[in-house]
């Protein structure tokens, strides 16, 4: 090697492309990414997501810290959107737990409490929606979607509702406008202004209710679905007014690329992440020094509101839960103190670079596909506004931690400075006094329909919460 390469090698930081150095990880990378695919098609909204990981919990020997107040291993689920789960580890819990943190929930469209009407030229029975989180709405349109709900009968019943998954289903549509039409109400207005929400009516039946001896029945299509409904669901029209209906993009993750080396599917933002923590706390050593805990969160895509939003009080008070149980006490100063000397993972996506739109990105700081899972010090928009910005100490921590337990990582930022930008959890979590550092993989057309994923920086997250958990 030439005296000026070895001196490169030495002292430049270059991003590595995982593919080159995995060999018997390869495998593994794509072995990892089989049941993540299958947690992705079931998991499809943040009461799914409780559902499948409460099953998990209980075959994994997770016990509700509620019942059990000395289990080494418990949880909590809360208002059945979100949920925490610990291993407890040597060190009392006041020396601080390292945590990961996620969110469950992605950017869908959502229907309107008072959803259905019969549209009165076409006579089709039509859902009125309002969309969640940050979409563009033009995705949404001409391709099939599936309503995954759940009801609450003023008797305390839940039904829960699902069409559209299985093969056999139907699926539901908003139709977009032929282009042969779309010259001046589409084509000459600015892209935001093309579509708007009240035109994100979905098609929702177009059979009228029939009765030999009634002619001239009003809103026939309507009732004919309202009369549907009831027969399967045993729902009148009130109860879509205290109901939660998702729409979400119908169909299965699947396999991308000829290599089959990347993964497209919905919500991938952040269930990667919600997937990568739960696995990597399952599949631990549980000889831990720290505790670790994961907390899957909802409502980030909307400001993390709520009281199932990070911004809740439910993850403190899981903690100081934590506390009384193994022997500490619970009071507001032990529990400040314990959030102090924690160490917080912000398990949320990255916007990796798009071949095809280049220009928004600042290729030395952005996240590359296939580099392995990004360490992003900060986010936020116009000079680092509403971000939390990792102290280097912490920063140099995980770095150190990472590179000792064989984590590919690299560095990455939202986009270039002024191109735009967004925030995570990060912040809230901050406020606590922890440290706190964003990490996870990065995503082409995050927020879109289906987004893109490198298998090989999916297991580099896992990877990474795992170490993180064990030796940070
Ligand atoms: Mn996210
Ligand atoms: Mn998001």
């Amino acid at each position: 090697m030439k005296k000026s390469e070895e001196l490169k090698k030495k002292l430049s930081y270059r991003r590595k492309f995982l593919w080159q150095d995995f060999k018997e990880e390869t495998a593994q990378a794509f072995d990892f990414c089989e049941p993540y695919k299958t947690f992705l098609d079931t998991c499809k909204t943040e009461r799914e997501c409780i559902r499948y990981i409460t099953e998990e919990l209980k075959t994994r020997g997770f016990a509700p810290i509620d019942d059990n107040a000395a289990s080494k291993k418990c949880y909590r689920i809360s208002h059945n959107k979100n949920a925490a789960f610990a291993i407890i580890g040597n060190q009392p819990i006041s020396a601080g737990v390292n945590l990961i943190v996620s969110h469950i929930d992605s950017p869908r469209v959502d229907m309107k409490q008072n959803p259905l009407y019969e549209d009165k030229t076409t006579k089709l029975a039509m859902m009125r929606t309002h969309y969640y989180g940050g979409i563009k709405k033009y995705q949404w349109f001409s391709t099939p979607l599936a309503i995954h709900g759940t009801f609450v009968k003023t008797n305390g019943e839940i039904i829960s509702m699902s069409i559209g998954e299985d093969d056999t289903d139907p699926v539901f549509v908003m139709p977009d406008l032929l282009p042969h039409l779309s010259g001046k109400v589409q084509r000459t207005k600015t892209f935001s202004e093309a579509l708007n929400a009240a035109q994100m009516n979905v098609v929702f039946a177009s059979t009228p209710f029939l009765e030999d001896e009634e002619e001239d029945v009003s809103e026939a299509v309507k009732l004919n679905a309202l009369s549907l409904l009831y027969d399967k669901y045993n729902i009148v029209e009130e109860d879509f007014l205290s109901a939660e209906l998702e729409l979400v993009p119908a169909g299965k993750a699947r396999d991308a690329g000829l290599d089959r080396s990347m993964v497209l599917g919905y919500g991938q933002d952040d269930r990667v992440c919600a997937f990568a923590s739960s696995q990597a706390i399952f599949d631990i050593n549980e000889n831990l020094q720290r505790t670790a805990v994961v907390y899957l969160a909802d409502k980030e895509e909307i400001g993390s509101e709520g009281n199932t939003g990070a911004k809740s009080i439910f993850i403190i008070d899981f903690i100081s839960d934590l506390l009384k149980a193994n022997g500490e006490s619970g009071d507001s100063a032990t529990l400040r103190k314990t959030l102090i000397n924690s160490q917080i993972l912000s398990a949320d996506v990255n916007a990796g670079i798009n071949p095809n739109f280049p220009d928004v990105h600042e290729a030395e700081n952005a996240v590359h596909l296939g580099c392995g899972v990004s360490v992003t010090k900060y986010t936020g928009s116009g000079g680092k506004s509403g971000s939390n910005d990792a102290n280097a100490e912490f920063n140099a921590h995980i770095i150190k931690t990472f590179n000792e337990g064989g984590v590919n990582w690299q560095t990455g930022a939202l986009g270039k400075v002024d191109e735009g930008g967004g925030g995570t959890i990060a912040k809230f979590m901050a406020e606590h006094g922890a440290e706190v550092i964003d990490c996870g993989p990065g995503l082409l057309g995050m927020h879109a329909l289906y987004e893109l994923a490198s298998k090989a920086d999916i297991y580099s997250t896992y990877k990474a919460y795992k170490t993180f958990f064990q030796n940070a």
